[in-house]
């Protein structure tokens, strides 16, 4: 085998630069919490392939489903036939989905699903329009681009976009330009408001196919929807006959504690839209409606060449079993009590000027500053870029962890089953990193 730095070089002669990579390393191999590295160094992973590998890298449950599953069938088209484990799949799903949601059709990716729930959502009202959030994050693709608000890194110089995309403010302070302390009914009060506003200056209702949230907002900042805000859109919703899309690619599947993050709401959507998390790396995603929402589709306007595979559905059945049989959502409980405990205890040290510790179960974000750190005259203007500072001495220290948003934030996704020890050590290697870059 070639020695790392070979391998390295290698890859930035060969792989397209418009590609970013946390660190300039490969990757050799995954087990639970840690990956090794080529060179034969190996790291604790809090990123999970940004929220995948829920139940650790290569958990064997799930690998050994996906291989025995290889040798049965591989390929099974989903328009040529039904096939098993796509509706097995299903079964283990149903008890855990929001009442009343029961019909489903599976894709790759969680951009596709976000485009399919879309279409479906134009379909079945004849209307064009769509209402995203100011910081939404929904994917690469053109139309999943188009209603992608995190960063203008996603769509600079790609222009023209879908038509018929209106944002509205999230209810999360900095993005809605509040102090971290204002409370919480202020917030959902303005961004409610900002929302009747796009429908009666903007988009007006008999235009409007959907609204589209993250149920956890990801990659704009991890912030939780308020339960009163996700009731203000369900209530705006049903007075106008728009569908409601809740897309869970990173907060399901037990990623918050629950297995759906609506489930801390109790707010449910018309379509709801997943991936990520539900086969802990196997390229699967999905989403989920009324049978007579769904049934809007005619024949024949869904489908995809890989859509729904075998080996994936198979590996997600797994992880369904893996949830139950090894008591994930507990684990998730305990570890975020720890993680919080660590947090909250280091935003007490003013020096560190963390703004903000949030979140839900193991999606858990930290910020630091609180003002706009574009405006170059605030004293949060140092701060400047310390989130990829802290992410990548964090990756030279043996942890791998994530910056998100526009903001100076670090986020907190490590495997749902990661032990009290290695979330120890993450925490050791965090703190060290974050004292050494702001003290
Ligand atoms: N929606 C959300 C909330 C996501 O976090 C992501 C991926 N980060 C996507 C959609 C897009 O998923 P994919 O990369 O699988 O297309």
């Amino acid at each position: 085998m070639q020695a790392s730095a070979e391998l390295v070089a290698f890859g930035q002669k060969h792989v397209a630069k418009g590609l970013n990579h946390l660190i300039e390393e490969v990757i050799q191999s995954g087990q639970g919490s840690y990956v090794t590295m080529s060179s034969g160094r190996r790291l604790l992973d809090f990123t999970c392939g940004i929220g995948v590998t829920n139940l650790g890298h290569c958990h064997p449950k799930v690998s050994q489903a996906a291989a025995d599953q290889c040798l049965k069938m591989v390929h099974a088209q989903c328009s040529i036939a039904y096939h098993e484990p796509y509706l097995e799949l299903i079964n283990c799903l149903l008890p855990v989905m929001p009442s009343g949601l029961d019909s489903f059709f599976f894709w790759n990716s969680g951009a596709e699903a976000v485009e399919q729930a879309i279409k479906v959502a134009r379909q079945a009202t004849r209307r064009q329009n769509v209402i995203v959030m100011q910081g939404a994050y929904h994917g690469r693709t053109y139309g999943a681009m188009s209603m992608t608000r995190s960063k203008t890194i996603y769509t600079e110089a790609s222009a023209p976009l879908m038509p018929g995309v209106f944002v509205t403010p999230f209810p999360y302070w900095h993005q809605a330009g509040f102090p971290p302390n204002v409370d919480e009914k202020t917030l959902v009060d303005h961004c409610l408001h900002q929302l009747k506003l796009v429908l009666s200056q903007q988009s007006a209702p008999s235009d409007t196919a959907a609204i589209l949230i993250e149920t956890v907002i990801g990659e704009g900042g991890y912030v939780p929807a308020p339960k009163s805000f996700l009731e203000g859109l369900r209530r705006v919703c049903d007075e106008h006959g728009i569908i409601l899309i809740f897309d869970e690619v990173q907060c399901g599947f037990g990623r918050t504690g629950k297995y759906f993050a609506l489930e801390w709401s109790g707010v449910k959507p018309d379509l709801m839209v997943f991936a990520k998390g539900i086969a802990n790396g196997f390229p699967l995603s999905g989403i989920v409606g009324s049978k007579s929402l769904m049934d809007k589709m005619k024949p024949g306007t869904m489908g995809g060449t890989y859509a729904g595979n075998a080996v994936s559905c198979a590996a997600a059945i797994a992880c369904a079993k893996v949830m139950q049989e090894e008591n994930i959502l507990q684990n998730v409980e305990a570890r975020s009590q720890e993680l919080f405990a660590a947090l909250h205890k280091l935003k007490e040290d003013s020096a560190l000027q963390i703004s903000d510790v949030r979140g839900q179960g193991l999606m858990v974000a930290v910020e630091f500053g609180s003002e706009l750190h574009s405006a170059a005259d605030t004293p949060a203007a140092s701060l400047k870029g310390v989130a990829n500072k802290i992410s990548t001495q964090c990756a030279e220290n043996g942890l791998l962890i994530l910056a998100t948003s526009v903001f100076e934030v670090i986020r907190f996704i490590p495997p749902l089953n990661i032990s009290k020890e290695e979330l120890l050590v993450g925490m050791g290697i965090f703190e060290k990193v974050v004292r050494n870059v702001l003290s």
